[in-house]
């Protein structure tokens, strides 16, 4: 089946979330393991941990349809020693924080050279710093997620995924996320069947649905190719539907998490009532 979904509230402990997701008729959930705007947290009590389970358990939530994602902070390809050991630091935390919570993915921007180093040097260092990641850990898979290229952040082109993964020595723990919003506004039109056809072809051709992990459902704001990444509800930008009624109706996309990260949190429940509407043949 389709697992629709969206990036669910965690506030008050990691364990409200699927209570969150279920509460608005999601069938798959993304969370921050902890504040996503902060270097640190306090770690995750036992507490939470055995309720956050428990809450899954008797939602139905497996954790291949729980998609976290970590903090904005983490840039995996810092140019700087000091900004890079933080980054890889904290990741690793976000990695181990899913793993004390039985996770097996964790979703993340790959990464920016903040203009000092060129694309390749970033992606190496992005590509070390994961095999670092997953030498410390056992059953998380990192997710990268597709960017709209904004600034100097790397994985706005397919190849750039392809070329981080050909560097991760663990190929079964690493695993991309399509974010549509970012994907459009990166340079792949999806505005009509022909139009997803075409991308996701290249994407297959380039990267592999092998790899798929998650997909980001978000309307876009900018145009085609801006490389600015700006997220609208649903049908309200300049995306319009058709990529959603495109990926609701794709075998590729079976059993993958479909996480909303529109705006309005208030629209949710009504955004994944509708985009199931949109699935032909049930
Ligand atoms: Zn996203
Ligand atoms: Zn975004």
């Amino acid at each position: 089946m389709k697992r629709i979904g969206a990036h669910v509230s965690a506030s008050g402990g990691v364990e409200n979330s699927p209570l969150n997701a279920q509460a608005i008729g999601a069938k798959a959930f993304a969370l921050f393991t902890k504040n996503q705007r902060q270097w640190h947290a306090a770690p995750l009590t036992e507490q939470s941990i055995q309720a956050f389970k428990k809450n899954c358990q008797e939602t139905g939530y497996k954790t291949e349809h729980i998609l976290p994602h970590d903090s904005y902070l983490i840039n995996l390809g810092h140019p700087e020693t000091e900004g890079l050991n933080k980054s890889r630091d904290s990741f690793l935390d976000e990695m181990q924080r899913c793993e004390q919570l039985g996770l097996t993915l964790l979703n993340f921007h790959p990464g920016s050279g903040l203009g000092v180093l060129t694309e390749d040097e970033t992606m190496d260092r992005i590509a070390e710093s994961i095999n670092m990641a997953l030498d410390k850990t056992r059953t998380v898979t990192a997710v990268i997620e597709n960017t709209s290229g904004q600034g100097s952040h790397v994985g706005y082109k397919f190849e750039h995924l392809a070329y981080i993964i050909d560097k991760v020595k663990d190929k079964s723990r690493i695993g991309v996320c399509l974010d549509t919003c970012h994907t459009f506004t990166a340079g792949y039109d999806l505005r009509s069947r022909e139009a997803c056809d075409n991308t996701f072809k290249e994407f297959d051709n380039i990267v592999g649905f092998k790899y798929l992990r998650g997909v980001h459902f978000n309307d876009s704001k900018p145009e085609l190719g801006s490389r600015v990444d700006r997220h609208a509800p649903i049908g309200k930008g300049v995306l319009g539907i058709e990529a959603f009624r495109y990926i609701v109706n794709d075998d590729h996309f079976e059993e993958v998490p479909l996480i909303l990260e529109t705006p309005e949190s208030d629209l949710w429940a009504d955004e994944i009532k509708m985009l199931y509407g949109l699935i032909v043949n049930k």
